[in-house]
């Protein structure tokens, strides 16, 4: 069988994508790998705890691991969407872009009010996108227990944005 460790090793990096000078980590190795799939959901159902009713995946590769979280687990998954994608909206937070702006949105009857909500996304970088995920989620009435990832990219400094909310990553790099 694959351990975490040699799944997260299948990740690439891929330099100067989707800009000049930025090091992307690609995940598709590793989600297209049986074993390593496997690892790394069953890794992830362990770091979102207990203490958990619902999940929250981002739009797009946090659908699928949020998904497979949840089929693991026995919960149910909050779709958090990119724009213009939803009939009926129940919030909506802009927030920044190393260049410009970007905006979520939580579905209508995703999430209840005093749900407890894990938070699972493949990278944490700058923080935006998991700060707006858990303020959508607070605006619903519910409670954010945390965010768990597949890769954190540490000297971002992405976890100092999300104001004490726990931080489970696989690996921190
Ligand atoms: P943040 O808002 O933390 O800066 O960026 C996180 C979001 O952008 C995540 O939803 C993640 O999918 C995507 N992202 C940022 N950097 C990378 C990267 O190097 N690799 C991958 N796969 N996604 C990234």
């Amino acid at each position: 069988s694959t351990t975490v460790a040699e799944a997260l090793d299948l990740i690439r990096e891929i330099p100067g994508f989707p800009e000049p000078g930025i090091l992307f980590r690609d995940l598709t190795p590793v989600f297209g790998d049986a074993a390593a799939f496997a690892a790394v959901i069953d890794a992830l159902g362990e770091a979102v705890g207990d203490e958990v009713d619902l999940l929250a995946g981002v739009e797009a590769r946090g659908f699928v691991l949020a998904a497979a979280v949840g089929y693991a687990r026995g919960l149910g998954v909050a779709l958090v969407r990119k724009p213009g994608k939803l009939p009926a909206v129940a919030g909506r937070v802009d927030y920044a872009l190393e260049y410009g702006t970007a905006t979520l949105e939580l579905p209508v009857d995703s999430v209840r009010r005093g749900q407890r909500v894990a938070i699972v996304d493949d990278v944490l970088a700058t923080g935006g996108t998991v700060a707006a995920t858990a303020k959508l989620i607070e605006q619903a009435g519910a409670t954010s227990t945390g965010v768990s990832v597949v890769l954190e990219l540490g000297e971002l400094g992405g976890r100092n944005l999300l104001g004490g909310l726990p931080v489970h990553a696989l690996r921190t790099v």
